[in-house]
């Protein structure tokens, strides 16, 4: 790839290489939805540009060629083929309002949606997955599909003052990570922790609640353990037979 972007051409490789993985490992965990949802990323050294899925293929057989780079004003500057339009005004809004988040993964996956249509929402001190998520969840009403510059920056304020994960209201959710390991780790442990809480709650019984302060402490355990989404990833890699190049 020979494109202007101040990033390396290996970097970039790799960055695209990485992205497209992270689309396969969702899809071999159920966490796709038909061909829509879409992860991005920003391009190293260039946060006024980032990597993001094109609309056609299904996740399960994405490849580094299907990663397009975007503009702010919706340029695809690298790599052939057309955004969707609510992928670009969500993952624009965000990279802009949050130039630190560099993942920014968005999925309907079928138990942490499910949740995000519930009045209580996602519980984060009834299970230890989902205290790593203590204090950094916010919550966005629905208004209608992210058609338009508003819509995406209105979920994009959502993602302010350090949230890692947004719950759409009746509709699903964004995951920030600092790089795509992290936001995979935090995505699969999203998905994880809700799907306990599904089940948790299906039984009718009383659930139990940790402290505030075990909820804090667990949630920086979480936090401190630099080794884990690394590790993850690369095991999920292998599993899918994605040898890193
Ligand atoms: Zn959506």
């Amino acid at each position: 790839m020979t494109e202007v972007i101040g990033a390396s051409h290996d970097v970039m490789m790799r960055a695209k290489h990485d992205l497209a993985a992270s689309f396969r490992a969702a899809a071999m965990h159920g966490l796709n939805e038909g061909i829509d949802n879409h992860f991005s990323l920003a391009v190293p050294g260039r946060p006024d540009l980032f990597l993001l899925n094109r609309f056609g293929p299904h996740w399960s057989e994405i490849t580094a060629d299907d990663i397009l780079t975007v503009d702010f004003h919706g340029n695809v500057v690298g790599g052939e083929g057309a955004w969707e339009t609510t992928a670009f005004m969500i993952h624009r809004g965000c990279h802009r309002a949050r130039p630190d988040a560099n993942a920014v993964f968005h999925t309907h996956m079928p138990y942490a949606t499910a949740v995000s249509m519930t009045v209580g929402g996602f519980d984060t001190r009834i299970h230890q997955n989902s205290m790593y998520f203590h204090d950094r969840i916010a919550r966005l009403p629905y208004s209608g599909l992210a058609d338009g510059p508003a819509e995406g920056d209105r979920i994009a304020s959502a993602v302010t003052g350090g949230a890692t994960v947004v719950m759409l209201d009746n509709h699903g959710v964004i995951v920030i990570g600092t790089d795509i390991a992290d936001a995979w780790h935090k995505l699969y442990f999203l998905e994880q922790s809700a799907r306990l809480q599904v089940l948790a709650q299906s039984t009718g019984q009383e659930l139990i609640r940790v402290t505030e302060a075990v909820a804090q402490l667990t949630a920086q355990q979480w936090i401190d353990d630099d080794q884990a989404a690394p590790k993850l990833f690369a095991a999920v890699k292998r599993q899918l037979g994605w040898l890193d190049s």
